[in-house]
Order: C-alpha cells, then structure tokens, then sequence
C-alpha cells in the first residue's frame, strides 16, 4: 500500500484537532488529513460545554484524568496566552451545604494536594462570603487554579493554525468503514477512500462504533447523558462572581449542577445528567429508536438502570421541572427565584459504559499495531486534550521515528 497521508484522525473536535497539533509539534514533515462527518469542527461536546479549566482536583491520584489534566491545564493556558485566546484563570470554591458532605470535601481537598495543587484553602461560611457573597455553605474550598475558556474558540483556532500547517480537512465527509492491514489502514468514507499507516479516532459520541466499524471489538459502550443548562438573568448574573460547585457525589462522574460564569459573558447554572435517547440529542423530545434500542439492549445499561433508577429519574423530574431544578441551585445560592433562570443551551456527554453496569471513569484508549481508538474522553478531557493529544501523539509516531522521543 502506497499510503495518502501518514497519519489519518477521525474527528475534528478538541481531542483530534489537539492530537494532530501535536503530531506536528514532534514531527513538522508528517502528512496528516483529519476527517470529520460535520461541515465544521468542534460541532459536539467541544462546543456544547461548560467551558472549564479544570484543576484536576477531583481524579485519583495517578490516573490519566488526574496527569493529564494537571498537565493539560498549563498547556491550554500557556497555548492560550501564546494565542492571545480570552481566558481567566478566575478560581471556583466547591462549597459543602450538609454535615455530610463536610468529610467528602475534606477529602476532594486532600486528594488535591496530592494531585499536586498548591494554594488550596478551607474557607468557613463568613471566608466563603468574602469570595461569593451570595453563597450559602456550612464549609468550602477555595480552587485558585480553576479557570474559564471557549473551548469552541480554541479548537477553531487549532482548525486554522492546522490548516496553515497544510493538514488537509476532509468536513461533511462520514466514515463508513475501516480495513486495517499489516502495512496501514484504508477508511472508506461516503465521499471515497483515505489511506494512511496509522489511524487515531476521536469521535466521541460514536467511539464505540467508528471501533466496531474498524473490525475491534471494544469492552464498552457509549451512553449519551445531555446535561441542560439555565443561563441567569443579567440581574441574577450579579450573584455569582466566579464558580461555584456543590461537593460531588462519589458515585457518579458528573460534578453536579454548578454556576459558571463564562468568558463570553454572563453565567450558566448546570449541567444536569439525563439519559439521552439519541447519541446526539440536544433537545429533550430528541429521540432515535436504532440508538434507545442499542442502549436498552446493552447488559451494562440495564444493570446501572436497575441500581439508580432512582437517581435517573430524579434527574428526568429535575429536567421536565424548572422548580425542581431551581431548588438544587438554591442549595448553593438560596437568592435565586425562578424568574432569574433563563433558559440555556445543552450538551451530550459521551460516557463508557463496562457490560457490568460500572462507569469508565479514566479516559481509555483502544490500540491495535496501527490504530489508536480513544473510546472515554470525558470531562476534563477538553482541558486536558493537549496532554492527552501529546500521549496519543507519541504512541502513534512510532511508525515513523524509530528512535524513542524526549519525555514531555
Ligand atoms: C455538558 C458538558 C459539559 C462539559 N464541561 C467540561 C468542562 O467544563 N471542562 C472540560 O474540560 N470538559 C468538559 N466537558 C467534556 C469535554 O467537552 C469533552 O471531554 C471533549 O470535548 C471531548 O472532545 P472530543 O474531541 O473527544 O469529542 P467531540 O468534541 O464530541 O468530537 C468528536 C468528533 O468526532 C466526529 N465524529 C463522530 N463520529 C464520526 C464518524 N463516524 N465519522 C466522522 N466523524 C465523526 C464528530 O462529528 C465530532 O466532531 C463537558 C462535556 C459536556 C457534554
């Protein structure tokens, strides 16, 4: 096989648009084509979020999230200074509102120094007050390495310097099938076929499927949970001066409904996390029979329904009723009236799911000899997609430099 390009990606959001930067950064001469079925880049979860730097506060100690994301927040800053990208590294408090909560912060504080933050500091109500006057907590942590970005922004500045690079985009086009070979890989798309020696998907949503398509057979399936979102009114905007997070709860991956305020102006009170019936269902009548069917009939989803179906259903009331919704904010803000909640956008989280029920917490890859699947890039991967494109980076360059490359 005489390959078109050296190296294809599929997926044109921030994990993809950051592991190609990369590739470039380790080697300039690499002919790279990133392929994508949008007419534009960055048209799913990297556009649809909360637009956070995260801390990497929360993760295992030693895990990819908690790495990468310590690592990924001084690459997102230091690209987005060199880019003259609007960014605020503004601090959040994560706030406790029960007694109980009080020893699960102490611990998401603790987990944090050993994740390697400094400057972390345990606030009583009236120290609280002095950083978020309207809040109502019983005890907080004050996060001064949290910050706020356009991710949409970054990954279209990535589009434009990848272009001026000469990375060829294939937009609009659909991957319709894989063939790996012992010598590279052909992908047949709507439009034709791309060759290369290696491939790197990053697809998000449709990880589990671009791996079927691929021939693999991936231990996990993707579960769509939309999160919804409120934005305050300009009046109501007054009462949030950075982020505020509740403490989350530990059995879930999700941080729980918060206020962000966000660098274009204006806050956002959410996400919430329902189950989606459509891998791309933005709206809550959004339904797709192929993609409910393929969800109810997965044993790791049945299993995780039967555990918390209560909690699921919580969240479904919580989405249908804008009271329900209002009263959780009021946990951590009790000023808040439900005429201050204007409504807001939404965003699908892409969130592996084991056969057993369990969630995959850590980002997770799929290699073969010339393919690299990224199947679990949850939040905080957009904060963390330099370092994560760097890895995938590395791993997939071994085709073309022999010898082993500089530790980052
Ligand atoms: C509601 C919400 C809030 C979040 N908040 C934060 C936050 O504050 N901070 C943070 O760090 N992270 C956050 N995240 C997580 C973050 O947005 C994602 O982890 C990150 O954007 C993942 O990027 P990606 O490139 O893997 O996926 P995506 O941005 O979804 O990109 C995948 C791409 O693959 C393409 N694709 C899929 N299938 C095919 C196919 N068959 N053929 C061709 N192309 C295909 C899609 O069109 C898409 O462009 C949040 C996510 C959500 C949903």
């Amino acid at each position: 096989m005489t390959p078109s390009s050296d190296i294809a990606i599929i997926g044109a959001g921030i994990v993809g648009l950051a592991t190609a930067w990369q590739l470039l950064e380790l080697e300039p001469s690499l002919r790279l084509v990133v392929i994508d079925k949008e007419r534009g880049v960055a048209r799913h979860q990297t556009s649809h979020n909360s637009g956070v730097i995260h801390s990497g506060i929360y993760y295992t100690p030693g895990s990819g999230k908690a790495v990468l994301c310590r690592e990924g927040v001084s690459r997102m800053v230091d690209f987005a200074r060199e880019q003259g990208l609007a960014h605020d590294i503004c601090g959040k408090l994560i706030v406790a509102t029960t007694e109980e909560e009080i020893p699960r912060l102490r611990g998401i504080q603790a987990r944090g120094i050993e994740n390697g933050l400094d400057g972390l500091r345990w606030l009583d109500p009236t120290e609280a007050r002095e950083i978020e006057p309207h809040v109502q907590c019983l005890a907080a942590v004050h996060v001064p390495q949290t910050g706020i970005i356009d991710y949409g922004s970054v990954a279209e500045r990535l589009h434009q310097l990848l272009l001026a690079k000469g990375v060829v985009f294939r937009l609009g086009e659909s991957i319709r099938s894989i063939t790996e070979q012992r010598d590279g890989v052909t992908i047949h798309t709507e439009q034709g076929e791309v060759t290369c020696q290696t491939l790197v998907a990053c697809t998000g949503l449709w990880a589990d499927h671009v791996a079927r398509m691929a021939g693999l057979t991936p231990d996990v399936h993707i579960v769509p949970f939309r999160g919804e979102y409120y934005k305050l009114s300009p009046k109501a905007a007054s009462l949030v001066r950075h982020l505020i997070y509740p403490v989350p709860d530990p059995a879930f991956p999700f941080l729980g409904v918060h206020f962000t305020r966000m660098i274009r102006g204006g806050v956002e009170a959410g996400p919430n996390a329902v189950l989606a019936l459509k891998r791309e269902g933005y709206h809550r009548t959004d339904l797709s029979l192929t993609d409910t069917a393929e969800i109810l009939a997965y044993p790791g989803f049945r299993k995780i329904a039967a555990r918390y179906w209560r909690t699921g259903l919580a969240e479904q009331w919580r989405s249908w009723n804008k009271s329900a919704y209002l009263r959780t904010l009021q946990r951590l803000i009790p000023n808040l009236t439900a005429r201050d909640l204007m409504p807001g956008g939404s965003g699908v989280r892409a969130q592996a799911l084991r056969p057993d029920g369990s969630l995959v917490d850590d980002f997770d890859f799929l290699e073969t000899e010339r393919m690299i699947h990224v199947l679990n890039a949850p939040s905080p991967a957009a904060t963390a997609s330099l370092a994560i494109g760097d890895r995938i980076a590395r791993k997939a360059i071994r085709h073309f430099i022999p010898a082993p490359l500089p530790n980052s």
